[in-house]
């Protein structure tokens, strides 16, 4: 992906957004389902607007049945490129032109580059799992972790753990369709890696208790909870957890759930996705503009909401 990235300065910065969105300036999107709560608008404009860089981002309301035409149409409009969340993560790599070795990895794409109509697709969720346990203090390097969730996201923190040095990685996945990706990315992690990984049933609450005993961290990766009033919870009660346990939660809407909530009481060190977030989308805008992210810029403008 080196020198995917180019750059394109404004000639409108500082001005309102009637005069800053011209002819020229360039679309980047999202399509994913339900989406209407994401803060991938927020950060990349924001830091569109700081470097003075004359590109748009807004979201799209798309699922599996319009996807096919969506990316269609996305690459007849030329855009520089888009984000891919869910349902589209998996899907979307079979409308592709190239997959990067990520996405290969993860079997999930999350960010598609626009090279001169070549579309690009790669996944930068790993990335922004591992720098924000990094950039927080959470050191999971040479230990193990229990991790909730086989879908993209999952898929894409399990792998960059495995392949960054996590000693262990205890896998929980519901009796759903993910199910099967639980057992293949087990079966990738101990085949690729130095890392230790196995499979097991969240129904199975006693296997469940005892990882987590066993675990530096608990990480919730599945979509459960999201978006929804505090509510839904995947550990069946705050005695999974213990003040020692670090606690990180993938999902930012909301900004505290239940599982954050619990932890948080418990005095656990605890994360929401909101940096994984940063630091995925940091990646996706290096490869968009050539240009570094100003998180820091990102992160005041986050802390006032
Ligand atoms: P996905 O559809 O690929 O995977 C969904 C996963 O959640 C599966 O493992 C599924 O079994 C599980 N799941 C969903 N609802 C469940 C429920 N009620 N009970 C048990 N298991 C359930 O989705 P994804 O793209 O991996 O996204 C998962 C979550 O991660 C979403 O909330 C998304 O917003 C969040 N996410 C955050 C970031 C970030 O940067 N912070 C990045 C990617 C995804």
């Amino acid at each position: 992906m080196a020198g995917m990235g180019y750059s394109r300065v404004s000639h409108s910065f500082g001005y309102k957004m009637s005069q800053r969105i011209t002819g020229h300036t360039e679309l980047i999107g999202l399509i994913a389902n339900p989406i209407r709560n994401s803060k991938s608008p927020m950060m990349h404009n924001t830091a569109f607007e700081a470097l003075g860089l004359d590109y748009a981002y807004l979201v799209f309301e798309v699922d599996n049945s319009t996807l096919k035409e969506a990316v269609a149409g996305l690459r007849a409009m030329k855009v520089r490129g888009f984000n891919v969340s869910m349902p589209n993560k998996g899907p979307v790599m079979q409308y592709l032109d190239e997959l990067t070795p990520a996405a290969k990895l993860c079997e999930a794409v999350n960010t598609v580059v626009n090279e001169n109509g070549k579309l690009i697709g790669t996944n930068t969720d790993g990335l922004g799992f591992m720098l924000a346990c990094k950039s927080q203090g959470m050191d999971i390097i040479g230990k193990k972790i229990t991790l909730l969730g086989a879908g993209g996201a999952a898929t894409a923190a399990c792998m960059q753990a495995a392949l960054d040095g996590v000693a262990e990685i205890s896998i929980f996945n519901g009796n759903d369709s993910f199910m099967e990706h639980a057992y293949q990315n087990a079966e990738r992690i101990n085949r690729q890696t130095s890392c230790k990984a196995q499979v097991f049933y969240l129904e199975d609450t006693d296997a469940l208790r005892r990882e987590i005993e066993s675990s530096v961290m608990l990480v919730n990766a599945t979509g459960c909870g999201f978006c929804q009033p505090v509510g839904p919870c995947l550990i069946p009660d705050k005695s999974y957890l213990r003040s020692d346990l670090m606690v990180f939660d993938v999902i930012y809407s909301p900004m505290e759930t239940q599982l954050l909530v619990w932890a948080k009481e418990l005095g656990c060190k605890c994360s929401n996705g909101l940096e994984m977030m940063f630091h995925q989308g940091a990646a996706a805008f290096k490869l968009w503009t050539g240009k570094e992210m100003p998180l820091d810029v990102v992160r005041e403008v986050f802390k006032e909401l």
